[in-house]
């Protein structure tokens, strides 16, 4: 058995669904269960909708033409999805009427995108002979937390799937196509995973099922060495670890979920990024013992990132005062991503779309606080034992361009070192240690 996750880029329109189902018919022997994102833009134009609604303008028209174009291009009657047509109608006249979009009506909002693709999906395989019937995660029993946007599978969900997919592989005749991305909280209520999703979901199903691989099928030929929309000579990695994948995902490379490889890991179950554009490319293979070990595996960046500088003489040997300092950030439930200390200052990095005024206040009523706006994070992904290297090379590269690093921070047993520098010059770092680190021979030897 093996999971088959594809993308919004995969499931695009009629033409790429074909090739999807061509990819799956290929698959067949191995039992696959399928795991659909929305397709293309979906949903970027659902939030977009929601938006639209709360300033008074409730119009789908973009996203029914879309779904009811590429139905009928595939051959297929529409009446299967219109009914969620006046549901989404309905909902966002219920964002107008009550000028109301909270992180839990813009979920069940944007469910409405998986949730039309794995209807399209199924009946598509359907009409190709490959009998197929569409689920609802939460109809497998995927449960999550009640943080909407960002919610937390719960335990239970592993054993609700096993029971209901596990059975069915005995004696099932028909290929499952799971919504990806959504699930339910303990009150049925719809939550999300947060943006690329999709990707968790199939994690997730996949040690459910104990699957003998996780297939995520994309628009690239795997994990790249870095953003191919920064650098077109980026090249693919073709193995990586867990860990290195995780970190990729971490610091910016928007080409997995943060979280998505915790389930596999789990339970050491190999992840194969592919790409259904070039399906016969082998990919990445993401496992826990990777044969390949270079110097750098990938480069990376996340944007938009807000630093804070906390200079305090209180640190001083102080016992306590970190514990009181992140006290004031869990409060406010922000999220840390990167951080540094010395004996009298505290460094950390936050995302930028936080509102910051009240932690500000707090912060600064025991330490002198700077808030610097618009930076970036630059991860080098790569092997910890040679840092030294790593670096040596990396600083040499940005001292060249007159690039100036405002944070570092390095763990000991991680194999990503994290730079601050500002924004605006991040493409320029990318670009050059890319140069650098893959495509001079000398050191990509
Ligand atoms: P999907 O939605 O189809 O699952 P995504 O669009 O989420 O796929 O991820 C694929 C995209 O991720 C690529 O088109 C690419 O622009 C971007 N990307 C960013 N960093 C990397 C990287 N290191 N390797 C591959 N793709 C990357
Ligand atoms: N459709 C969702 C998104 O665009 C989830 C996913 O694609 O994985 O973020
Ligand atoms: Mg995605």
């Amino acid at each position: 058995m093996i999971v088959m996750k594809f993308g919004g880029s995969s499931v695009r329109d009629a033409e790429r669904i074909e090739c999807v189902s061509e990819i799956i018919r290929q698959h067949l022997a191995r039992h696959p269960v399928i795991v659909v994102s929305a397709l293309g833009s979906t949903t970027n134009n659902l939030i977009a909708a929601g938006k639209a609604a709360l300033q008074g303008r409730v119009d789908l028209t973009t996203i029914k033409q879309h779904h009811l174009k590429t139905a009928q291009d595939l051959g297929l009657s529409v009446t299967e999805i219109e009914p969620l047509f006046e549901d989404l109608e309905n909902l966002l006249k219920g964002i107008c009427l009550l000028d109301e979009l909270s992180p839990k009506t813009l979920d069940h909002l944007v469910s409405f995108g998986e949730r039309l693709a794995a209807i399209i999906v199924a009946a598509y395989l359907t009409m190709c002979k490959i009998p197929a019937k569409p689920f609802n995660a939460w109809e497998l029993g995927v449960i999550t937390n009640s943080t909407f946007g960002d919610a937390e599978i719960s335990p239970e969900s592993y054993d609700h799937i096993a029971a209901a997919l596990g059975s069915l592989k005995q004696c099932y005749d028909f290929t499952p196509v799971v919504t990806g991305f959504i699930a339910k909280d303990k009150n049925g209520a719809i939550t999300t995973f947060g943006r690329g999703g999709s990707d968790l979901t199939a994690s997730l199903l996949g040690a459910a099922l104990k699957v003998e691989e996780i297939q995520v099928w994309k628009d690239v030929d795997g994990i790249l060495t870095t953003d191919p929309k920064i650098v077109t000579a980026a090249r693919p990695v073709l193995e990586i670890s867990f860990e290195e994948a995780s970190e990729l995902a971490y610091f910016g490379a928007k080409v997995l979920h943060p979280l998505s490889m915790q389930p596999a890991m789990n339970s050491n179950i190999r992840v194969r990024v592919k790409n259904s554009y070039n399906p016969g490319h082998p990919g990445t293979i993401i496992s826990g013992d990777p044969q390949q070990n270079g110097l750098v595996k990938a480069i990376t960046c996340k944007r938009n990132v807000t630093l804070i500088d906390i200079v305090s003489s209180r640190m001083l040997g102080q016992y306590g005062f970190l514990a009181s300092l992140f006290q004031v950030f869990a409060k406010h439930q922000i999220s840390v991503d990167m951080v540094a200390t010395s004996e009298i200052s505290v460094s950390l990095t936050l995302n930028q779309e936080q509102a910051l005024d009240a932690v500000l206040a707090e912060l600064g009523a025991f330490s002198r606080v700077n808030l610097g706006r618009g930076k970036a994070i630059l991860g080098i992904v790569g092997n910890i034992k040679r840092s030294s290297e790593i670096l040596d090379g990396t600083f040499n590269i940005l001292h060249a361009h007159g690039i100036n690093v405002q944070m570092i921070s390095q763990g000991a047993s991680k194999v990503n070192i994290g730079l601050i520098v500002e924004d605006s010059e991040v493409e320029l770092c990318v670009k050059e240690l890319h140069r650098y680190f893959f495509e001079d021979q000398r050191i990509a030897a």
